[in-house]
């Protein structure tokens, strides 16, 4: 097994302009891991669930590629919600409830097989326990760390400790504003890769995504799409998408990372397209090549040389 994902497994009550969701399936592991399981299989997962956590979500991820054996279920426990509102600008929402519940004592163990994987993903979950489970892999060649507001605010301490032990960190552009106090994101990335990262991703919503790294900065577009239903778990299904494309590829090199931003946010235009993990329950092939293909041609431009500024006759 070369991919090992942290994070919540969780029950999210979504609002959207277009409607409602109770209880619907979430968490960023199991987006991650839904995703990264297009481009690589068995996936390792770790989390924590109550004993309310459907037999079949559990069910769906192994029918995916998705090791679960790392999830641990406390039968006398409720799992992890989560509940927000979009705005009618789908790039703001706002928290509306947090609910730890099985989290707030969750110790997490890494089953036997997952602890040499070379690749691995710290979804968004508390930094002490991103923590605990860096220190169980014993192999670990690119490890890549989400977060989110909950945690700059709330642990950013902890959350430095691991900033200074991973390759990568993906965050979108307010967490990277709120992290750094300072409004301009490039100054910002700066600071941020000064904490230990030595890749960055900025992921800006329907506006795309920004790769920084020793080699520069590299731009990716966000697919234009007429429909968004549902946002939640864009962010982490590009990391899956990202990372999943990366443990494929084997190799961490500029033009692979590039490669992976692309197949990251390709990925994560499906799942906003349907609420929940609906969109990525049944994805082919084919039709990530086919985005794959439409990102390519949205940024492309053939150059010619035209002498600029001589207008003279
Ligand atoms: P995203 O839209 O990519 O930011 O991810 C949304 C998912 O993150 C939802 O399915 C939530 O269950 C999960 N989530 C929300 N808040 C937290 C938190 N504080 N820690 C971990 N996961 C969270």
């Amino acid at each position: 097994m070369n991919l090992c994902v942290v994070g919540t497994l969780a029950y999210d009550t979504i609002e959207t302009p277009f409607g409602r969701a109770e209880d619907a399936l979430g968490g960023s592991a199991t987006f991650i891991a839904t995703s990264a399981s297009y481009f690589t299989q068995p996936v390792g997962i770790v989390g924590v669930v109550g004993g309310d956590f459907s037999k079949d979500a559990l069910a769906f991820l192994e029918s995916r590629g998705v090791d679960t054996s790392g999830v641990e279920i406390q039968q006398d426990g409720r799992t992890f919600r989560w509940s927000g509102r979009y705005h009618h600008d789908l790039n703001m929402r706002d928290t509306l409830d947090t609910q730890l519940n099985v989290l707030a004592t969750f110790d997490p163990k890494i089953p036997e097989q997952m602890r040499g994987a070379e690749f691995v993903c710290l979804g968004n979950i508390a930094p002490a326990l991103q923590l605990k489970v860096l220190d169980q892999m014993t192999a670990p060649k690119f490890v890549v760390c989400d977060t989110m507001n909950f945690w700059i605010e709330g642990d950013f301490d902890t959350l430095r400790e691991v900033l200074a032990r991973v390759d990568c960190l993906i965050i979108n552009d307010s967490e990277a504003r709120l992290m750094t106090n300072d409004p301009n994101l490039i100054r910002s990335a700066r600071t941020i890769m000064e904490m230990g990262p030595s890749i960055l991703i900025i992921k800006k919503g329907e506006h795309g995504a920004l790769l920084f790294s020793t080699d520069g900065i590299f731009s990716a577009p966000a697919y234009p799409l007429e429909n968004i239903f549902d946002p939640t778990g864009a962010g982490d299904t590009f990391a899956g998408g990202f990372i999943g494309y990366l443990a494929r590829a084997g190799e961490v090199s500029e033009s692979n990372l590039r490669r992976a931003v692309i197949y990251g946010s390709a990925m994560a235009s499906f799942c906003v397209e349907q609420f929940s993990l609906d969109a990525l329950k049944e994805l082919t092939a084919e039709q990530i090549r086919a985005r794959i293909e439409a990102f390519r041609t949205l940024s492309h431009f053939e150059h010619e040389e035209v002498s600029i500024g001589d207008t003279a006759p």
